[in-house]
């Protein structure tokens, strides 16, 4: 149900010359795990918050669930997003941070509550809800990023670069965390990454980004096993 195609897909930033993404043109199946790699700057982080809605498609057609979705606000695109940098606020505990976005969609206060602890649960934060995030490690804190996007039900997921920040051991755990959620949760997700294991392991397609423009898209196999 939850298929998002991007249909030649432009950026023009109001200030630039150039075309930050240009032609994007991809189809996401429902439930499949996307990875875009590629140089700093090709555009991954642009063409994420396209999708999100954060930022205005120049030119092309996002459709969502088959829905066109190029003027549809953020919070009506059924998306969560997670970030390299957590974007937690910190004079909230763990509790509250995880609430924030269902507090401002006026869930009630025992769906919250239910949804919250839930996430908490699955995520091992359940000891955790009333710190404050300078008192987590920086996998809690990551967990906590994971736990504000799960609470919210979304169908999609979208992840930049969500454990850049982390140690190589952490990471390797977290990336096994993110295949477990993706799996149980059934989500869409494109995660952007620079890290090629991080895209071996979880990618069902990887996406290659080169100055805007898609290079390749393959499984990992195709991607980066070529003769
Ligand atoms: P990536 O995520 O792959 O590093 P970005 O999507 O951030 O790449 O950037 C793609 C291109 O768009 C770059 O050339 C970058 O400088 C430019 N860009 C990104 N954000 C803006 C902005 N707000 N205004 C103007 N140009 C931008
Ligand atoms: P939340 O705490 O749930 O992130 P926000 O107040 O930050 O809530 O965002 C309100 C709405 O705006 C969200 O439903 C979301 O769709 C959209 N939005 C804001 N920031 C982002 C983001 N970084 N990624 C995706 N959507 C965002």
């Amino acid at each position: 149900m939850v298929k998002v195609d991007l249909d030649h897909v432009y950026k023009k930033y109001d200030n630039a010359t150039d075309y930050s993404v240009t032609d994007f043109n991809l189809h996401i199946n429902d439930h499949e795990f996307i990875v875009f790699v590629g140089p700093s700057g090709c555009g991954k982080s642009t063409t994420l918050r396209m999708i999100a809605g954060l930022e205005e498609i120049s030119k092309g057609t996002l459709k969502i669930g088959g829905k066109v979705m190029n003027d549809v606000a953020p919070k009506d695109r059924q998306i969560a997003m997670v970030f390299q940098n957590y974007a937690l606020y910190p004079h909230m505990s763990v509790y509250d941070n995880m609430a924030f976005g269902l507090k401002l969609r006026h869930y009630s206060k025992d769906d919250i509550d239910k949804k919250v602890k839930n996430a908490a649960e699955v995520l091992g934060l359940a000891h955790l809800l009333d710190r404050k995030p300078a008192a987590l490690s920086g996998g809690q804190r990551q967990r906590v990023a994971l736990g504000r996007a799960i609470v919210r039900d979304a169908p999609i997921f979208l992840m930049d670069e969500p454990l850049s920040n982390l140690d190589a051991k952490l990471r390797v755990s977290m990336r096994a965390e993110i295949a477990k959620l993706h799996q149980e949760l059934k989500t869409t997700t494109i995660y952007v990454t620079h890290d090629q294991t991080e895209a071996m392991t979880l990618a069902d397609r990887i996406v290659v980004l080169k100055d805007g423009k898609i290079q390749q898209v393959g499984s990992p196999l195709e991607v980066y096993n070529k003769p």
